[in-house]
């Protein structure tokens, strides 16, 4: 028989969108609109040249993002998906007796990556569905090699004031890894400098990706600012040629049309606030977002299961989060308008009935 190493015997799958339906996928906080007409082109240019191997410096994807952001390019390592660089950052930082600290509502793809690496996964408590930088602290053990906090905070939408984010690295050891994974940053109106100034310290990393705002989940690439002793080590643990060339055309092209990116974010935030207006006037509260998604808890697991039905029947799939300890929550990705609007009034139906019956 052949056995594969007990670890890996040992670990669930990670547990993946509901992707095979017919529904329309409110799950996985894509953005509801399609690339840049000047992403395509670049893309159906790289694709001609597709006999050939992409770029393993990714350089002029760096020049982008650099001019962008007024960075050292030098600093920047891209990854197939920011996922990839999670992924090599634990592995490189933390193994075997080692523990990553993360907020109780964190991205649940660190607690895979945490078991690939063999490293423990712990969590502090939020408040009010908002990370605590005191929780964190006081978590933080001698074991901690990792804090990993997302901001804005992914599934809750919320995010903390950079004030907070500099206040956790100040009081953290300087032994210990700050990864600031800020996946939805574009949708977050605080000026980003002063976190990827963090880097500048040696000791924190930031990182972004091209899945949310840029509309390029597809494309599969992220990046991150890296100070130089710690890039050394995650970029041994990336494939060499880990961005395919049509992905690294289509990033870069994306990142010199700025305007676009800025005019898809402000239009997602206006449908993302005409719903959570829309649930709010009938009672709902959900944390307030600074992403392309709402977090909607309900009065229990049941009532949010009896929503979650209510919504596959009228078509809509949304993101269920018991996973995340969240059983009584479903995440709404934001779609068009007349959609979103037609699933705020589903919700509200469906929670009305679910309540007519268990008082009945
Ligand atoms: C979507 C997401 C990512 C990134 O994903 P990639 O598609 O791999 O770039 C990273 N972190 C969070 C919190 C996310 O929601």
């Amino acid at each position: 028989m052949i056995r594969p190493v007990p670890a890996v015997a040992a670990m669930q799958p990670y547990a993946l969108a509901d992707t095979a339906s017919a529904l329309m996928s409110l799950a996985q906080n894509e953005s509801c609109f399609p690339p840049a007409p000047a992403v395509l082109v670049a893309g159906r240019a790289a694709l001609a040249r597709g006999a050939l191997y992409p770029d393993p410096d990714w350089h002029a994807l760096r020049q982008a993002i650099a001019a962008v952001h007024r960075l050292d390019p030098g600093a920047i390592l891209c990854g197939a998906g920011s996922m990839e660089l999670i992924g090599a950052l634990v592995r490189a930082f933390a193994g075997p007796g080692d523990e990553v600290l993360a907020p109780e509502y964190g991205y649940i793809y660190l607690a895979t990556a945490c078991r690939q690496a063999g490293c423990a996964y712990r969590t502090a408590p939020e408040a009010g569905f908002t990370v605590s930088v005191d929780a964190l602290l006081a978590a933080a053990g001698p074991a901690t090699r990792i804090v990993f906090v997302c901001n804005p905070g992914n599934p809750t939408g919320t995010r903390l004031p950079n004030a907070e984010l500099l206040r956790l690295r100040a009081a953290l050891p300087p032994d210990v890894l700050l990864v600031i994974d800020q996946a939805y940053g574009e949708f977050d109106d605080q000026d980003p400098a002063p976190i990827f100034a963090l880097a500048g310290r040696g000791d924190t990393c930031v990182l972004r990706s091209f899945s949310k705002a840029y509309g390029l989940a597809g494309a599969r690439c992220g990046w991150g600012l890296f100070p130089p002793a710690i890039g050394t080590e995650v970029r041994k643990l990336l494939n060499p040629n880990n961005v395919a060339a049509a992905s690294q055309a289509m990033a870069a092209a994306a990142m010199e049309g700025e305007a676009y990116m800025r005019e898809t974010v402000a239009r997602t935030a206006a449908i993302r606030r005409a719903f959570t207006a829309r649930l709010e006037a009938a009672g709902f509260k959900p944390p307030e977002s600074h992403t392309n998604f709402v977090l909607i808890p309900f009065a229990g697991m049941a009532e949010a299961q009896a929503v979650d039905r209510a919504l596959r029947q009228r078509g809509y799939l949304l993101r269920g989060m018991a996973g995340y300890g969240l059983g009584h929550c479903l995440r709404a990705t934001v779609i068009a308008e007349g959609p979103m609007l037609d699933v705020a009034e589903i919700i509200i139906a469906a929670v009305a009935t679910h309540r007519a019956g268990a008082t009945a």
